[in-house]
């Protein structure tokens, strides 16, 4: 009599698992049934060792990576006994990405997320992509990446989580535009007098979802946004003129497609980024998960109004990077990344950032043309340098002043 093979559990590693994205991710495999369900290869964070191994073991991982290099110790003891690798630094995060897996998620922050991504890209396992700057920086060579591996992108990000759901691939022809949704975050009625002299602590209060400080304040600068344009750009192929920004403050719909018969397909439910992080786990089929139902009752209203492009310049930054192409994501990504650390750390205004943004922009010429990911950490790197003087150069006039 020949035995049954038993169907392997399907292989998955996540990288930025301490983040808001990674500990999400763990919840729904948790409820999915956990490491008897899912094999989990590599976990990697990068200042929070403790919770990275805690992770690791509960997990039962094969390796716990930390992008800290110093870190390395206390990761090492943190994990002893229990068997699991431990590693650290960049070149070891690619290298656990290289390891063979079903299904990654892209949870890393910034554009430290790219290198990694792109390596479980190439290796083909299929990416659910929560981090948007690999698209930003690097969309075409990222498509090509996913190309080369043959594994399926599955956007994470909510809103490109939703428009994956209701556009229908079929009938592409016949998309007219995408409608992305957009909070507007906590600053969405104040002056531009008052956005002047808020605080990183403010900004980074999201009025509906809970998430990583970053892209909090990205949020409240409408950043975020920005940047999910060129993602939704890159991800669907589509004309900048095709995409749209909505506000819609109770963030229940989460954004849409228009046909050319005039209808419009949404995607609605709580904010809660569990929907799309099982939906791209378990793709085509649709999971069971313990988030909120929606009550339309008790919701009474949606509201929906246009953007303030003044009092919010990152969109319109965003619609020059989208038409300019070539690195110009890479470089709106990278100046952006510098000004917002320059805002939490004090250094300049929320306002200021936008200005930096497009200061940056206007000086660095970003041709279209084939882009290399040597061009694209070049122009990340340019844009950084650049924004940096810029930064040093406000704080040292606030300072005389
Ligand atoms: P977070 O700050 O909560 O977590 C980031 C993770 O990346 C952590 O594990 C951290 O240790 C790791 N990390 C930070 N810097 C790193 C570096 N230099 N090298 C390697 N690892 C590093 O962020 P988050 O809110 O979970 O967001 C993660 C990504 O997902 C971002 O790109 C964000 O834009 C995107 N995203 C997040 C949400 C959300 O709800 N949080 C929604 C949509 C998209
Ligand atoms: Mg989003």
């Amino acid at each position: 009599m020949t035995e049954r093979s038993q169907p392997q559990p399907r292989s998955i590693s996540i990288f930025g698992s301490t983040g808001s994205i990674g500990c999400n991710t763990l919840d729904v495999i948790d409820h999915l049934g956990g490491s008897e369900a899912f094999r989990i290869r590599a976990l990697t964070g990068k200042g929070n060792t403790d919770l990275l191994a805690r992770q690791a073991i509960a997990f039962g991982a094969e390796i716990a990576v930390t992008a800290d290099e110093n870190r390395y110790g206390a990761l090492k003891s943190a994990l002893a006994g229990s068997g699991i690798e431990a590693a650290a630094g960049s070149a070891a995060l690619v290298e656990a990405a290289e390891r063979d897996v079903d299904w990654c998620m892209a949870g890393i922050v910034g554009m430290a997320g790219l290198a990694p991504t792109l390596a479980a890209a190439n290796r083909g396992a299929d990416i659910a992509l929560a981090n948007k700057e690999c698209l930003v920086s690097a969309g075409e060579l990222f498509h090509r990446g996913i190309e080369t591996g043959g594994g399926r992108l599955l956007p994470v990000d909510s809103e490109h989580n939703a428009i994956h759901q209701v556009f229908d691939t079929n009938q592409r022809h016949s998309v007219e535009r995408i409608i992305l949704t957009a909070s507007g975050g906590p600053f969405r009625a104040l002056s531009a007098a008052e956005m002047a002299s808020v605080t990183p602590d403010m900004a980074a209060a999201h009025p509906n979802w809970s998430m990583g400080t970053k892209i909090s304040i990205d949020s409240a600068s409408m950043f975020n946004k920005a940047l999910e344009m060129i993602e939704a750009m890159h991800l669907f192929d589509m004309h900048p003129d095709q995409i749209e920004v909505v506000i819609h403050p109770q963030s229940v719909v989460h954004s849409m497609v228009g046909y050319s018969d005039g209808s419009v397909l949404a995607q609605l439910g709580a904010p809660d980024m569990r929907t799309a992080i099982g939906y791209s786990l378990t793709y085509p089929e649709r999971p069971d998960l313990p988030v909120e139902r929606l009550d339309f009752a008790a919701l009474a209203r949606l509201d929906f109004e246009a953007p303030d492009e003044e009092r919010f310049p990152s969109l319109a930054l965003a619609r020059r990077a989208m038409n300019s192409g070539g690195l110009s994501g890479a470089v709106l990504n990278g100046a952006k990344e510098v000004a917002l650390e320059a805002f939490i750390d004090g250094e300049i205004g929320f306002l200021e950032m936008a200005d930096i943004v497009a200061t940056v922009m206007d000086r660095i010429g970003t041709g279209g043309g084939a882009v290399s990911i040597d061009a694209v950490y070049e122009a990340d790197s340019t844009a950084r340098i650049l924004a940096r003087e810029l930064v040093s150069g406000r704080s040292a006039r606030s300072l005389a002043t």
